[in-house]
């Protein structure tokens, strides 16, 4: 997909990038084609709003957000192609925001690699600058390891084929595409768990910690089994598949925040979560706990305050403990950060104050080492169960 021009935003952006940071008169173009070497971005979570040479292998690239105000969160993906044996000076030139994701590579289908280290949260800034030493093959430059849209409907292909998740289509993204859901088949009258990700579309790490935890509750093991007679699980992975696949930095379509959205529900996606959350206000159906996952600068979960009543009382507070005693600190350092509700109409606020249940906000580092949060992520979910079956003893006792 071309991503170069949205419409009068971006032509803007172009001139007052133009003015603001350099001295030069060249203009950012939207063709990034400069013969020998070419900047593209002909798939899915692509993201280069602009391009200029500014001498003989040096270039400057616009990274633009989709609209403003926005959080932080540049995102930038695209492909270098230039003749073998070059070695490149490239320069990202951030519109908006700062350099917050240290660059990534990745040649063909090998891994992806990081190629310089993790940018100073504090030093912010708007320009930088970096080598690439190609050698004829075409090179994928991204903020992040990709996690598109194909991987997470392969993802819930796969979970799917479990004989107890049905997968549904309980909505659609401003541009039609489908909210998925996953859910178990059997006995509504157990109490429901709902977990939801990838509101944020650059926020991958948060969808490496959402699968294996699913995985690990749908998983064949006794505790999995035993938690799955007593609790119910409904996943919705990818509320935000137009802004993942669009690559933005933040927004839907129409350039709203989602976690900002749960309340006001003016939104297709919020919306789609607005109409599952009905069954659980009639009474009909019942909801204990509610995680949604995100990334952030490091590891932590946003929970309510030792003062804000959650149901069941205590639990992020025992379960964040019982993890840490687990979890090797250097494997994967994470805090609890109560954090109250002051209106702001989040995930995490909402359902606390409407269900008044434990409500819980999963935050992954950036930088978190994938193996680290997989192996976290069990951890918490593993631990998780554990809690709610004790839970579940208490009741039937
Ligand atoms: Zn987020």
């Amino acid at each position: 997909m071309r991503l170069f021009f949205r419409g009068l935003m971006s032509s803007s952006v172009l001139a007052l990038a133009a003015c603001t940071h350099s001295p030069q008169t060249t203009k950012f173009e939207a063709n990034c084609d400069f013969g020998n070497v070419k900047f593209s971005t002909n798939f899915e979570t692509a993201h280069l709003n602009g391009c200029r040479k500014m001498a003989s292998n040096s270039y400057e690239l616009l990274i633009a957000p989709e609209n403003t105000p926005i959080n932080p969160s540049a995102w930038y993906a695209f492909d270098v192609s230039a003749p073998a044996e070059q070695v490149l000076n490239l320069t990202l030139v951030y519109s908006e925001g700062y350099h917050r994701y240290p660059i990534k590579k990745r040649i063909g289908t090998a891994d992806w690699e990081q190629i310089e280290t993790r940018p100073d949260p504090k030093s912010k800034t708007d320009r930088h600058s970096f080598t690439l030493k190609t050698n004829g093959d075409p090179v994928r430059i991204a903020a992040q390891p990709i996690f598109d849209t194909q991987k997470h409907l392969k993802w819930i292909e796969t979970i799917s084929n479990l004989e107890y998740v049905n997968q549904t289509t309980i909505g659609q993204s401003v541009e039609n595409r489908p909210i998925i859901k996953l859910e178990e088949v059997d006995d509504p009258t157990k109490p429901y768990i709902l977990i939801v990700g990838r509101q944020h579309p650059p926020e991958t790490t948060g969808a490496d910690a959402l699968t294996p935890f699913v995985e690990a509750i749908w998983g064949d093991t006794q505790q999995a089994r035993n938690f799955r007679t007593n609790y119910n699980l409904i996943v919705v992975p990818l509320l935000n598949p137009d802004g993942v696949l669009h690559g933005n930095w933040r927004h839907n379509m129409n350039g709203i925040d989602l976690n900002r959205d749960w309340g006001p529900f003016t939104q297709p996606e919020t919306q789609t979560i607005q109409t599952e959350l009905e069954r659980f206000e009639t009474g009909s159906d019942r909801i204990v706990a509610f995680i949604d996952f995100h990334s952030t600068w490091r590891n932590l979960l946003y929970t309510q305050t030792d003062n804000e009543f959650a149901s069941p009382e205590g639990f992020t507070k025992e379960w964040l403990k019982v993890v840490d005693e687990k979890l090797d600190d250097d494997v994967y350092k994470f805090t609890r950060e109560p954090s109250p509700n002051e209106g702001k109409p989040t995930s995490k606020n909402y359902m606390n104050s409407k269900f008044g249940i434990t409500a819980v906000t999963y935050e992954v580092g950036d930088n978190t080492e994938l193996g680290a949060t997989q192996i976290a992520s069990k951890q918490f979910a593993e631990t998780f169960m554990d809690l709610f079956l004790r839970q579940s003893e208490i009741q039937e006792n």
